[in-house]
């Protein structure tokens, strides 16, 4: 399953996106609008097209591939119904494409694996290793793809992030990674995240991930 990051008619419903929603560990508001960079190009615009370029990468390598959103939608999914339609699908891997909202200078990409959390209907212990192995693999397939550097603001270096606040890894049942692809406010990460080659090399990056991760 891929889930795009977002949706670009988030930005026209503030009132329902702002909604709380349960993830388990607390409340959380339903989804939000991205990032976008300085001229306007958005995250949620961006995330749709790597995910598309991403579906047909894995469809050509037999993967059967479900979005959870097409931009078909008025706004959302809730990222709580992000996580239920990973689950309900009983998907083998999902990938949430972002790109990140940081200051200027900070650059490069990052995978988000989900922390250890147990609270309300969250309990990621199941998923916490099969996450990491994605996640490790998304990171070294898209490092090699791109020629992109691991983040130098999170992680150390890794290329690697662990958080406990996002509900859709905290509600999900089955392995999943967020891959934050660049940097929406560096300069010279949006020279790269606004270029289609460039973003065709970041599906590929994580289409060679998930190949390795589902091959075992
Ligand atoms: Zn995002």
């Amino acid at each position: 399953m891929i889930d795009p990051g977002h949706n670009p008619g988030n930005f026209a419903h503030t009132r329902e996106i702002n909604r709380p929603v349960d993830i388990g560990t607390n409340r959380k508001e339903c989804d939000t609008t991205g990032t976008s960079t300085n001229s306007g190009y958005t995250e949620a615009a961006f995330t749709l097209d790597v995910s598309h370029r991403l579906r047909t990468l894995l469809r050509e390598l037999g993967a059967t591939v479900v979005l959870t959103h097409d931009a078909d939608r008025p706004y959302g999914p809730c990222i709580d119904e992000r996580a239920r339609l990973g689950n309900a699908a009983r998907a083998d891997a999902v990938v949430s494409v972002h790109a990140d909202g940081s200051a200027a200078g900070n650059r490069g990409f990052h995978v988000i694996l989900p922390a250890a959390v147990k609270g309300g209907t969250a309990d990621t212990a199941p998923i916490v290793g099969p996450s990491r192995s994605l996640g490790v693999n998304v990171a070294r397939e898209f490092a090699r793809a791109t020629g992109s550097a691991p983040a130098n603001y999170v992680g150390g270096g890794t290329g690697l992030d662990v958080r406990e606040d996002l509900g859709g890894l905290n509600l999900s049942t089955v392995p999943k990674v967020f891959v934050e692809c660049g940097n929406m406010r560096d300069p010279k990460d949006v020279a790269l995240l606004t270029d289609a080659a460039w973003r065709q090399k970041a599906a590929q990056g994580i289409a060679a991930g998930v190949r390795t991760y589902l091959r075992g």
